[in-house]
C-alpha cells in the first residue's frame, strides 16, 4: 500500500474526519511553505479540532429545536418599544449566560418576542453553548410523559443539561394546576443553575390566573425574576402589519 493510502486508512480507523478532508491541502501547503514538522503536526490537530467544533455546533443547532432560524440582522428595532438595538447587540456576547441571568420578554402577540428569543439562542449555539427551545405547552407535555415515553425522557434530560433553555409562549393557553406544579418543580430545579429565556403575552399579574395557584405563581416568579432582565415590548403586531400590506 502506498504511503498516502496508508495514511488515509489510519485516519479512517482513528475517525479523524477533519484531517481526512483537509489532508491533501495541508500537505501541499506544508510542502510549498516548507514549514517545520511541528508546525505541520499542529496544523493537523487544528484541522481536526475545528472540524469537531463545527460538527458539534451543527448538532446543537438541530438539537435546540428552534422552530425557525432568526437573527438580529433582520429585526427592525424601529417598530418595537422596550428594547434598543445596542442593548440587544450587547446581549449577543452571551455573558448573561455565564452569569446565569434570565431574559424575560413580555408583550402582545406578533411583536417579535419569539424572534428575539431565537436570535439569542441561535447565537449562543454558534458560540458553543447547548440550547433547548420549547413552547411551554410542549414542555409540559414532555414533563407529563417523561416517565412513560423514552423520547420525552430523553428530551427532558437534554433540556436539564443545557446551558440555556428557551421557554416560549407562556400564557397563550391556560394550564391546569398540576401541570403548573410540574413546571414549577422544573424551574425550581434549574434555579441559579441554568439561565432561561422566557416569552409571554401575559403580564405577571395574569400568571396566577393562568396557572390557577397564586402562592405557587408567586414562588415561580420570584425565582424567574431573581437575576433577570425584563423586556416589556410594545408596538403594532408585525404579523398584522405585514398582512395588511399584502391585502
Ligand atoms: P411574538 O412571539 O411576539 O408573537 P414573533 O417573534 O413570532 O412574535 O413575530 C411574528 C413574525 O413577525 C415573525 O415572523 C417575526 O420574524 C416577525 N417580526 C416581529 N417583529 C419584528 C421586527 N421588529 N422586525 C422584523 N421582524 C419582526
Ligand atoms: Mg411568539
Amino acid at each position: 500500500m502506498k504511503a498516502h493510502e496508508q495514511t488515509l486508512a489510519y485516519l479512517k480507523t482513528l475517525g479523524l474526519q477533519g484531517v481526512l478532508q483537509g489532508l491533501d491541502e495541508m500537505i501541499n501547503d506544508a510542502e510549498s511553505r516548507k514549514v517545520s514538522y511541528l508546525t505541520f503536526l499542529n496544523a493537523v490537530f487544528v484541522a481536526e479540532i475545528d472540524f469537531r467544533i463545527k460538527r458539534r455546533v451543527e448538532r446543537n443547532m438541530t438539537g435546540a429545536h428552534f422552530p425557525v432560524l432568526k437573527g438580529l440582522e433582520n429585526f427592525d428595532f424601529g417598530r418595537v418599544k422596550g428594547i434598543g438595538k445596542s442593548e440587544a447587540v450587547n446581549l449577543l456576547d452571551c455573558r448573561w449566560i455565564d452569569t446565569k441571568e434570565n431574559l424575560l420578554f413580555f408583550g402582545p402577540p406578533g411583536i417579535g418576542k419569539t424572534h428575539l428569543a431565537i436570535a439569542f439562542g441561535r447565537t449562543a449555539v454558534e458560540k458553543g453553548y447547548k440550547v433547548c427551545f420549547e413552547r411551554v405547552t410542549n414542555l409540559i407535555k414532555l414533563l407529563k410523559t417523561a416517565e412513560v415515553q423514552k423520547s420525552s425522557e430523553y428530551r427532558i434530560r437534554r433540556i436539564m443539561k443545557s446551558d440555556l433553555i428557551i421557554i416560549d409562549e407562556i400564557g397563550y393557553t391556560p394550564i391546569e394546576k398540576w401541570e403548573a406544579n410540574l413546571f414549577f418543580n422544573m424551574i425550581s430545579e434549574l434555579y441559579e443553575k441554568v439561565p432561561l429565556v422566557v416569552t409571554s403575552n401575559k403580564s405577571f399579574e395574569s400568571w396566577a390566573e393562568m396557572m390557577g395557584d397564586t402562592v405557587m405563581t408567586t414562588a415561580l416568579l420570584d425565582r424567574l425574576l431573581h437575576h433577570a432582565r425584563v423586556f416589556t415590548l410594545d408596538g403594532e403586531s408585525y404579523r398584522i402589519k405585514k398582512s395588511r400590506k399584502e391585502v
